[in-house]
């Protein structure tokens, strides 16, 4: 067994007791919705509801692959809930809603992939909540062909965010199931299919990358035209995950973001409790009013 390595004072979590948050939580749980925020534990949630940013999750709660990083179960999932669509755009329409992330396991298992279903959950949320801006963060579709991203960026999302995760060096331990140059050439395509639709993606340090592999991966990014980016730290959600290799200082994450903007990226989080959708709202509406 690895040790744990303790958590260091910068990782720290503020208890979400606010009213906004109150009201956010509520709503989730009549709706019997999945949001990303409650079921990885998310340290940011406090924040985060306070402010009206949710992260939905759709498809299920079953992933047909095995991410050593992530909490989510594996395993074959359920047929997919037709009323889905309609319901999350309800719940985002209830709440009020600045900005939502919809988010899903991977469905390998279907043969788009689940791209119909997320094209049908933008195009509901956008009819129930026309205010609000709407990101897809997306499973790589790997091997369906190009008809899978095709049908997303149809449906015009805002943002369109797929997370390469990790540096290449480490896909084979921590990203099985994946492919480095598919999923940046996934993002490179989403750009050439819209223009206007916004690219996203992230990653997680502390996994054992270096920092000269970050610098390299933030270039990959660049040159398939990637407008924002994320780092956050990793965390090991239960022992049998990856372990944690270090923890990054937090002027490592400034340093990140100085070289991030200086290689032309037009929105940059980095810090320790950054993850794929912190914030992601605020952000977006700072760079659309400016
Ligand atoms: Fe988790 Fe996504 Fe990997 Fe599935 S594909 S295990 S949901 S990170
Ligand atoms: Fe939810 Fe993302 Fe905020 Fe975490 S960072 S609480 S997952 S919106």
């Amino acid at each position: 067994d690895t040790p744990v390595l303790r958590k260091p004072a910068w990782i720290r979590v503020k208890a979400p007791a606010s009213a906004g948050y109150a009201g956010t939580a509520s709503i989730v749980r009549g709706n019997r919705l999945h949001t990303v925020c409650e079921e990885a534990g998310c340290p940011n949630i406090g924040e985060c509801w306070e402010k009206k940013h949710a992260t939905m999750m759709i498809m299920g709660d079953t992933c047909t692959r095995a991410c050593a990083f992530c909490n989510v179960k594996t395993g074959i999932p359920g047929a997919l809930d037709a009323a889905e669509p309609e319901n999350v755009a309800r719940a985002v329409a209830t709440l009020g809603l600045n900005h939502v992330v919809v988010t899903s396991v991977d469905r390998d298992d279907l043969e788009d992939g689940g791209a119909a279903h997320f094209a049908a959950t933008i195009r509901a949320i956008r009819a129930a909540a026309p205010a609000t801006t709407i990101e897809v963060l997306t499973p790589d579709f790997l091997k369906k062909g190009a008809r899978p991203l095709e049908t997303v960026i149809a449906a015009k999302p805002d943002v369109f965010n797929h997370n390469l995760e990790t540096v290449p060096g480490l896909y084979l331990t921590i990203r099985p199931g994946a492919r480095y140059f598919h999923s940046l050439r996934l993002l490179q395509r989403a750009k050439e299919l819209d223009p206007t639709v916004f690219t996203k993606s992230g990653i997680m340090v502390g996994l054992g990358e270096k920092r000269n592999e970050v610098l390299q991966l933030m270039d990959d990014l660049r040159s398939a035209d990637v407008d924002f980016l994320t780092i956050g730290q990793y965390l090991q959600p239960t022992r049998k995950h990856a372990a944690v290799d270090r923890f990054v200082e937090p002027a490592e994450f400034d340093s990140y973001k100085a070289h991030a903007y200086a290689k032309g990226f037009l929105m940059v989080a980095s810090s320790p409790l950054t993850r794929s959708s912190y914030l992601a709202g605020d952000d977006f509406a700072k760079l659309k009013a400016a």
